[in-house]
């Protein structure tokens, strides 16, 4: 999970007078568009498969307009949307870098996934248990949906340490090039991908590369 960055512009069908979809066509392009197709919580690419997830669950607690605010709309997956608790209040990716405030790690040797903070507050507290819940699988054995997931980060995350050991035996444009491929916006799982980085140290190196939403 990393920042996201969402336009400001908000979709006319959300600025209605008497609105009543959250999900209009304007909206749907926007919220792809800003999340370069990916699902805001495992960062898989969704495809057509995308579903419009609301930050604050409109079931529970929230003033009814928060259906209908943009700033509560994120892009999701099927899959993360119909597990997330309407009780949890997640961080806001938009305002938050993510990946700065929580670590995420596969061990792809004991095939559990890792998420951590040096902060507490109940909101980073949700967010882990949510990212925990989603690639560990609830009561920590995963469901078949769940194994994909996992599966799908094994991979990627192989491949990527792979191509970062090969750039450091070997350090030319070719291979440096690859790592920059796997850093792109649009890519997998980049959250995992900036704790590798700065594991091995290479954070000056790629930093360029994983600015990402961030603003300045
Ligand atoms: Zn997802």
């Amino acid at each position: 999970m990393i920042r996201v960055n969402k336009t400001a512009e908000i979709p006319p069908s959300l600025q209605e007078a008497f609105c009543v979809h959250y999900d209009g066509h304007d909206v749907q392009e926007s919220l792809y568009n800003d999340h370069h197709g990916k699902c805001y919580l495992c960062e898989q690419q969704t495809g057509k498969n995308f579903e419009i997830e609301h930050l604050k669950s409109k079931a529970t607690g929230y003033s009814p307009e928060l259906e209908f605010s943009w700033t509560n709309l994120f892009l999701a997956c099927k899959y993360c949307n119909g597990r997330k608790p309407n009780s949890f209040e997640i961080l806001d990716p938009t305002t938050i870098n993510i990946e700065d405030v929580i670590s995420q790690h596969i061990d792809l040797y004991s095939k559990k996934v890792e998420f951590k903070s040096s902060q507490s507050g109940l909101n980073v507290q949700h967010t882990i248990e949510l990212l925990d819940k989603l690639f560990n699988g609830k009561t920590r054995i995963r469901d078949k949906r769940g194994q994909i997931l996992y599966e799908d980060l094994h991979r990627e995350i192989s491949f990527f340490f792979e191509m970062l050991i090969q750039y450091k035996s070997t350090k030319n444009s070719k291979n440096k090039q690859i790592i920059i491929d796997c850093l792109s916006i649009n890519k997998e799982f980049l959250g995992f991908k900036y704790w590798i980085i700065k594991d091995h140290n290479m954070y000056d190196e790629f930093n360029d590369f994983m600015v990402w939403n961030k603003t300045a």
